[in-house]
């Protein structure tokens, strides 16, 4: 992950965002409503990486915005990590859906989709240069490791992504939407939150003020 692998000079985050807009290196712009771009800090310490858009992001053109950003924010807070200071982004940048009705129903990006968005995902990697990058899925793991990594057996420590990008490994919050079972779904909510604190354990500038 080095700058020579994007030389276009004086590139900053709005430029790249600007361009992605137009992009069209795989099929999914034809169906989203816009790009969904990464957000937050040009130089954050941390880098929190998800699937693709959802629903609302698509419609809002922001990452996160919807139920499992909501999910996202209150676990940020409750591992006392401070939102501000965290750059959000997605593997995928335009949502893919199903039609059913009136809804749009959320489809997994395919490992072609992956790959060809791994194009803006390196160069907000290679601005940003966060200290840590967390992947939020396994489709996350999958573009930021370069291979599918288990999400049980990798979360709970460090590792070395692509590139010996220090990360970590999570769960996508919207799978906690899924789980039925409040008990359950309340023990992995507490599994997730603390996932997210070992962030302001090796980036300590991620945390919020006390
Ligand atoms: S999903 Fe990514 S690669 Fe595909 S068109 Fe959208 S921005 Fe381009």
């Amino acid at each position: 992950m080095t700058a020579r692998r994007f030389p276009t000079a004086r590139r900053s985050l709005n430029a790249v965002a600007q361009e992605a807009k137009g992009c069209q290196r795989c099929p999914l712009y034809r169906f989203a409503t816009q790009t969904v771009f990464g957000e937050g800090p040009a130089h954050a310490p941390v880098m929190l990486v998800g699937e693709v858009p959802g629903d609302q992001e698509d419609l809002q053109g922001r990452p996160f915005v919807g139920p499992a950003g909501r999910i996202l924010d209150r676990a940020l807070a409750d591992a006392g990590i401070n939102r501000e200071r965290v750059y959000v982004t997605n593997a995928v940048k335009h949502f893919k859906f199903e039609p059913r009705g009136k809804r749009r129903l959320h489809k997994k990006p395919n490992a072609g989709e992956i790959a060809a968005c791994k194009w803006w995902l390196d160069q907000e990697l290679d601005l940003v240069k966060p200290a840590l990058t967390v992947a939020l899925g396994a489709t996350a793991a999958r573009a930021l490791a370069g291979r599918a990594l288990p999400i049980g057996a990798s979360r709970g420590h460090l590792l070395e992504l692509r590139d010996g990008l220090p990360g970590l490994v999570t769960i996508h919050p919207s799978f906690l939407l899924r789980m039925p079972d409040p008990q359950v779904k309340e023990q992995e909510y507490r599994r997730f939150v603390a996932d997210l604190r070992l962030i302001a354990r090796h980036v300590p500038a991620a945390k919020r003020a006390a």
